[in-house]
């Protein structure tokens, strides 16, 4: 769907707000807005690095990017889950687009960060214009953006920083066929939109990478690589399978 596309879907009452924000940004820059869970909003580093990873591999892939803050947070009465990521979320964006509740929408992409576990799956949601990930604690334990290279050991931060780029990739189109994996020496490399699924079970792997990458390349067997590493900036293809 969309972005057009979507905000017609909330009918008639579509708030003016969004005209009115979306005017103020650079013509033609993608925004995403961010609300924080109650939780989540007690990590004071938690916005720059939201910032700067997100903003900096979105920068990157669509040269007009602009995340922005809600300046009200979210009450959850579940941090992680089904239910809270992938139904009340979404839900909850669908109401305000017609009016309703304190959550007040754009056009492109509307990011909730939890303060859940991103160990559990499901880590985070994804459905066109709407995202929702866990992990706002470690993610806030990350270094300042500009004090890490773009390709980091896995770590949980880390992984949860990923998750961010997961989850707003396929907001905007991207799927897990189109990320990609490449050796660096002894170390295997996920991009954002494979992430740790390239290191799941066998069974897992069938379920979340058959469709193999739409841009051509295999994803490289794990065979003698000792390292993990993750890449926070969105892979060509995938930067091209944005909005
Ligand atoms: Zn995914």
């Amino acid at each position: 769907m969309n972005r057009r596309a979507f905000l017609a879907s909330a009918g008639v009452a579509l708030s003016l707000g969004v005209a009115g924000r979306r005017a103020a940004s650079t013509p033609d820059a993608l925004v995403v807005r961010v609300w924080f869970s109650e939780s989540a909003a007690t990590h004071d580093a938690l916005e720059d690095r939201v910032e700067g990873y997100l903003g900096g591999a979105l920068d990157e892939a669509l040269d007009a990017a602009t995340v922005e803050f809600a300046p009200s947070t979210v009450a959850l009465p579940h941090e992680g889950g089904k239910a809270s990521l992938g139904r009340d979320w979404p839900m909850r964006v669908a109401e305000g687009l017609v009016g309703l509740g304190e959550v007040d929408p754009v056009g492109d992409v509307n990011l909730l960060v939890t303060d859940g576990d991103p160990r559990r799956q499901p880590a985070g949601y994804a459905r066109p214009h709407v995202a929702a990930a866990t992990g706002g604690a470690y993610i806030a334990r990350m270094p300042p953006v500009e004090e890490r290279p773009t390709v980091v050991p896995y770590s949980v931060p880390a992984a949860a920083t990923q998750l961010l780029l997961h989850e707003v990739g396929h907001a905007l189109g991207a799927t897990h066929a189109h990320g990609t994996a490449r050796r660096e020496g002894d170390a295997l490399v996920a991009s954002p939109m494979v992430g740790s699924y390239l290191w799941a079970s066998e069974r897992v792997r069938e379920e979340q990478l058959a469709d193999g990458n739409v841009c051509g390349g295999a994803y490289p067997s794990d065979d003698g690589a000792s390292e993990r590493r993750l890449d926070l900036r969105y892979a060509d293809c995938a930067a091209r399978a944005l909005r």
